[in-house]
């Protein structure tokens, strides 16, 4: 029986107050209005951007909350005016949004920063009438990037939705949502090492290894992985990283060691932290000339980058990515479509270290807030 223009009960993992374990309760989903779709979700993972939101350190705390946006799942009915997509549709909501019709969705130079749906951490409701979708006996709960895939069902702008093959495995493709293009385009479309060139990766969670898939299927001679956690460099051993380099084991900023251990510093590097200080490094550590640093970390609200201008001068490129530089509605179908027919080089096993049931989705919290693991997938029906 069809559930479409009915409000759905089903369960949730709600945030209640910054920093405490998510409690999965039963909540109404409303149904989607104009420019909306409603999706069964099947499967969602934790980005370390969930973290920084459900910690709230320094940003706008807003609660009740359903975080995720990692996911992947099922159109179970569309909203007024929603032609491309309909009930059954294999889809990945993604945080940021592609409104097709904005200077920049019809600009050549700029591929993400849609004026109508780029990424907004502080809205916690949907534009067509400023008020959410979710609820508990009435009282309203928050949205997060759009998504809030933390939930059995959600509702998310059309504009937000990814349609892709449905030969392709949910589970399996479920990061390339977020983490797997985010920094693996990032090193692919942005930093675009050549072949035999050397790229230094800072942090090495799902980002950054997605970034090191990138310099490895670009034909780096070297790839150097830096991070603070040594338990980090077994699980990276499985990724055609070269060299590994805890800044914790010198008495020299790292920076320092990198451009000696290059005789010069790197080609390329790519900065996966979200610390301000790693950024810093990563940028000092490119060669001049030519060097190119690439910032993907989502840093601190009052953080402040800062180089000596003589850096740049000295003809070094800092740029930022966002989501890889990918178009959410154009690009990631064809992404998946390679994936699929083995063209994309990646190998999405490698980056799946865990799984749980839903009931159990505050143990994916306690894993990456340890450092274990790479992506741990949750399952919303289980
Ligand atoms: P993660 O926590 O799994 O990995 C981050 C790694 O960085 C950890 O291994 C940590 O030990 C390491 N690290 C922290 N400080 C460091 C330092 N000073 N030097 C070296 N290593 C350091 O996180 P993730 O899910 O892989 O996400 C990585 C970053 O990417 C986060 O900041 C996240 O918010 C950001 N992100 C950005 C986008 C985007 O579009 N730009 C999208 C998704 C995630
Ligand atoms: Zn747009």
């Amino acid at each position: 029986m069809s559930t479409a223009g009915q409000v759905i009960r089903c369960k949730a993992a709600v945030a209640w107050e910054a920093g405490k374990p998510l409690s999965i309760e039963t909540i109404e989903v409303a149904p989607p209005q104009k420019h909306e779709v409603r999706i069964k979700i099947l499967f969602t993972a934790l980005c370390h951007t969930d973290i920084y939101y459900w910690e709230c350190k320094g940003y706008t705390p807003l609660f009740p909350r359903i975080l995720g946006h990692e996911a992947s799942g099922i159109v179970e009915s569309v909203g007024e005016g929603v032609t491309d997509l309909q009930p059954g549709d294999h889809v990945l909501p993604i945080f940021t949004g592609e409104c097709k019709e904005c200077k920049h969705c019809l600009s050549e130079e700029s591929n993400n920063m849609c004026d109508l749906l780029r990424i907004n951490c502080d809205r916690g409701v949907m534009l067509a009438d400023g008020k959410t979708r979710f609820s508990i006996n009435g009282q309203p709960i928050y949205h997060f990037v759009g998504t809030s895939t933390f939930s059995q069902y959600t509702v998310v702008h059309v504009g937000q939705v990814a349609k892709i093959n449905p030969n392709a495995p949910l589970d399996k493709v479920c990061p390339i949502s977020c983490g797997i293009c985010t920094g693996f385009g990032a090193t692919v479309n942005v930093a675009k090492p050549k072949k035999g060139q050397t790229v230094a990766i800072f942090g090495l969670g799902a980002v950054g290894l997605a970034a090191a898939e990138g310099a490895r299927v670009c034909g780096a001679s070297r790839i150097i992985a830096v991070d603070l956690n040594p338990k980090r460099f077994e699980e990276a051993k499985k990724f055609g990283i070269t060299e590994f380099v805890n800044p914790n084991d010198y008495n020299k900023p790292v920076q320092e060691v990198i451009v000696e251990m290059t005789g010069g510093g790197v080609d390329r590097s790519v900065e996966c932290t979200g610390s301000v200080q790693a950024m810093i490094s990563a940028f000092e550590c490119v060669h001049d000339g030519w060097g190119v640093c690439v910032l993907v970390g989502v840093p601190k609200i009052d953080d402040a980058f800062k180089t000596h201008p003589m850096n740049l001068l000295s003809e070094r490129t800092l740029k930022g990515a966002f989501y890889g530089n990918y178009k959410p509605r154009t690009d990631i179908p064809l992404v998946v479509d390679k994936y699929l027919n083995k063209e994309l080089g990646l190998d999405m096993d490698k980056f799946i270290t865990h799984s749980v049931p839903f009931a159990e989705i505050n143990k994916a919290f306690d894993l990456m807030l340890k450092g274990i693991g790479l992506r741990c997938m949750i399952h919303l029906d289980a």
